[in-house]
């Protein structure tokens, strides 16, 4: 993803179990983490007592092994957490979310965007609510917490029925562990199943790490119950035209996981030969800008029978979210997370396949590192078409001004990041590439938003402060 421009907000966890569940949800984490790195926690809860431990930094940084230990538990919920565009997650806004309300303990842990949350608050507000954090899933907590219907899954349908946007979530009494997907489906959540346990999780990757069997997705408008009886599911709210983020295909989530009844890693696949058939170029060698666009670049490679190299090494160490405010910093970043492999490079004409352009920034300073290298020609090649719109579904977003595509044509996209030829995917690839094109966002492409966007609406996450 170029510039690291659009960024997931968050992965999450539940598990409810007969043994201690913390590892299971640690490790789960700990694969999710590419859906956010700068905050997670931990909510269990053992039969008599609820324990959270919540942190900034890596899961492997905030959950040490001492910490791991304090927190045994039969169920449980993670969340890892991105932070907004040029500020630091505040500890505060890290989730899972633990209130005290009149029926007990309750936690949360979210992955979307409310469009209607800045009303939703302030109304609350105005009606003598205090909010602890500044997100929005907060006010999910506050509607469940002010329901009079007699059980938690009967509170939770009500309070979705208020809210409006992309929600897939976990929220966690001392009972039960209650998974639910809007009726849309923006995001995506899985369940499996472990050593007689069951696990909800973000993706599939995060039941693979466990060695857990995946059974299926949760559907859109669907909620599930875990509790000491089993599972109990329901559709509680049908009849919304689906739209799962195209994103997640693209760039967000892992290529090992099967999300929106696809393999990730195949789409690309297939995104990378679409992109082949569309823009081809007579060259001698195509490489990826690491990693997450290797799956498309590797079908670029099989359709244009151009051999695939490995011509960029990316840095590991340096994370998926190194990103910091100025352009100073984005400028470094991509000094200090790629670097060119002379032999491959040196004298080649070269076709870079990435999966996205946002600002271009980043895009430029690699053509530049290309060349640099010794690259005779250096042929850009996008897997996805040209972001021109925010996103109000769950991820950071820069803001409209700020994406390339918004403010130049192609020609001079490409003559902005230097290259000798730059190509798009279409809307219509996309569509080709997946089993279900029509149940699919793709807004921040064509502007058409599946929902109803208030005037008031951030695209970023709802931090007011
Ligand atoms: S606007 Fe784009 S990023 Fe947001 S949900 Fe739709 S496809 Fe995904």
């Amino acid at each position: 993803m170029e510039d690291r421009g659009f960024h997931e907000e968050c992965g999450i966890v539940g598990v409810f179990g007969h043994g201690n569940v913390v590892d299971l949800i640690y490790y789960a984490l700990y694969a999710l983490q590419h859906r956010g790195q700068e905050g997670a926690g931990i909510v269990v809860h053992n039969g008599t007592k609820t324990r959270v431990h919540r942190g900034l930094g890596l899961v492997s940084d905030i959950f040490t092994e001492s910490q791991r230990r304090a927190l045994n538990g039969r169920m449980g919920i993670g969340h890892n957490r991105y932070a907004t565009t040029g500020k630091a997650t505040k500890l505060r806004n890290v989730q899972p979310i633990l209130v005290d309300y009149k029926g007990g303990k309750l936690a949360i842990a979210h992955n979307g965007n409310l469009t209607n949350a800045k009303e939703l608050r302030r109304r609350m507000e105005r009606a003598g609510s205090i909010f602890q954090t500044t997100t929005d899933s907060e006010i999910v907590l506050h509607l469940v917490a002010r329901s009079k219907a007699p059980t938690l899954p009967e509170r939770l349908l009500e309070a979705v029925d208020a809210v409006e946007g992309a929600m897939s979530c976990l929220v966690m009494n001392e009972k039960q562990i209650i998974g639910y997907r809007d009726p849309r489906g923006f995001r995506p959540l899985a369940l499996g199943s472990y050593d007689g346990m069951h696990i909800l999780a973000s993706e599939s990757c995060a039941l693979d790490i466990l060695g857990a069997h995946f059974i299926r997705e949760i559907e859109p408008g669907e909620m599930i119950v875990l509790d000491a009886d089993g599972i109990h599911s329901r559709m509680v709210r049908t009849g919304r035209q689906h739209s799962f983020c195209m994103f997640e295909q693209i760039y967000f989530s892992r290529p090992d996981s099967h999300v929106f009844g696809e393999s990730v890693n195949a789409v690309r696949r297939e995104l990378g030969r679409l992109l082949a058939r569309r823009h081809p170029v007579d060259a001698d060698v195509v490489i990826a800008v690491p990693d997450s666009s290797n799956s498309a670049a590797l079908g670029y490679a099989d359709e244009s029978e151009i051999p695939f190299e490995l011509g960029l090494i990316r840095n590991h160490y340096v994370g998926r979210t190194f990103i910091r405010p100025g352009q100073r910093s984005r400028v470094d970043a991509v000094r200090v997370k790629f670097n060119p492999v002379v032999e491959i490079l040196e004298g080649r004409r070269i076709v870079v396949v990435d999966d996205s352009i946002v600002r271009g920034t980043t895009s430029r300073q690699l053509v530049r590192l290309l060349r640099k290298t010794g690259a005779k020609e250096v042929h850009f090649r996008v897997s996805s078409p040209a972001i021109q719109n925010p996103c109000y579904y769950g991820i950071d977003t820069p803001r409209k001004v700020e994406l390339i595509r918004s403010r130049m044509r192609v020609e001079e996209i490409c003559s902005y990041i230097g290259a000798d030829s730059l190509g798009y995917l279409t809307t219509e690839d996309l569509r080709a590439a997946v089993k279900a094109p029509q149940s699919y966002c793709l807004a921040c492409f064509t502007g058409e938003y599946p929902t109803s966007i208030p005037q008031e609406a951030d695209p970023l996450v709802f931090d007011v402060d």
